[in-house]
């Protein structure tokens, strides 16, 4: 499968509240390759989140373009930025932010679900990841049945299923304790191999980080490449 670039091209971002403006990003570029996976790292407030948000198109950049390949994410209206996180990103939040009152098979496919495309192979697909993470058993439980490490799991399934070019996570493990925070990584960078996907994650955790293949910390406004 061809490589993706999830490019930012001389992006700035500020937030303005009651007149007061907060500068997040100046002129920051980078491409993310959808062959690679990336830790995003720095302190509490430094704009991660953001960053995922910038690289998702759900937030807008300031300046600067966001582009995956060839096509100008930022210059799209809602309704086009919207299609292309379905077409193209996974995302994953420290949350699980699973659908209670669906089953845990329903909440894999969600996506087939929402977009009315659902059919008896999204349901072959959603049974074969369950299966693939041992809670093929669990697949008509309510998701409330879930321990926070099995429900995280469901999220990455959800979040994978359409097989996106890129799965953008923010804090994957953060609310979770080591050994469950190890079984999210191996399932992540699993997923990653099997189906070819850029995976982004960010973290404050830098025994997590460095199972990423290339560690960027954001730093004055600026994403910088991290060498250990
Ligand atoms: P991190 O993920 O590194 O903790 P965030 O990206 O969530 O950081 O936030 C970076 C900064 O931007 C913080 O100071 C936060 O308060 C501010 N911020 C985030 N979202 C908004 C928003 N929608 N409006 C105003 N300020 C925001």
């Amino acid at each position: 499968m061809k490589n993706k670039t999830l490019r930012l091209n001389n992006v700035s971002k500020e937030y303005i509240q009651s007149n007061l403006h907060t500068s997040i990003f100046k002129n920051i570029s980078y491409s993310f390759e959808s062959n690679k996976s990336y830790a995003i790292m720095g302190p509490s407030g430094v704009g991660k989140s953001t960053l995922l948000h910038l690289l998702a198109g759900i937030e807008k950049a300031g300046n600067g373009q966001i582009e995956i390949d060839d096509h100008i994410i930022s210059q799209d209206n809602f309704e086009q930025r919207i299609a292309l996180l379905h077409a193209h990103i996974g995302l994953v939040f420290q949350q699980p932010c699973l659908i209670n009152e669906l089953s845990v098979l329903e909440n894999v496919i969600l996506n087939s679900l929402a977009n009315n495309r659902f059919n008896q192979t999204n349901y072959e697909q959603g049974k074969e990841l369950l299966a693939s993470i041992g809670l093929l058993e669990k697949l008509d439980s309510s998701v409330t049945s879930l321990s926070g490490g099995q429900q995280q799991r469901i999220a990455i399934l959800r979040a994978l299923f359409h097989k996106p070019s890129f799965i953008l996570a923010d804090e994957p493990t953060g609310s979770l304790d080591k050994n469950s925070a190890d079984q999210i990584m191996k399932l992540l960078l699993d997923y990653k191999k099997k189906y070819a996907m850029g995976l982004i994650i960010s973290t404050h955790d830098i025994d997590i980080a460095k199972q990423c293949d290339l560690i960027l910390k954001i730093e004055n406004q600026s994403l910088i490449q991290h060498t250990y």
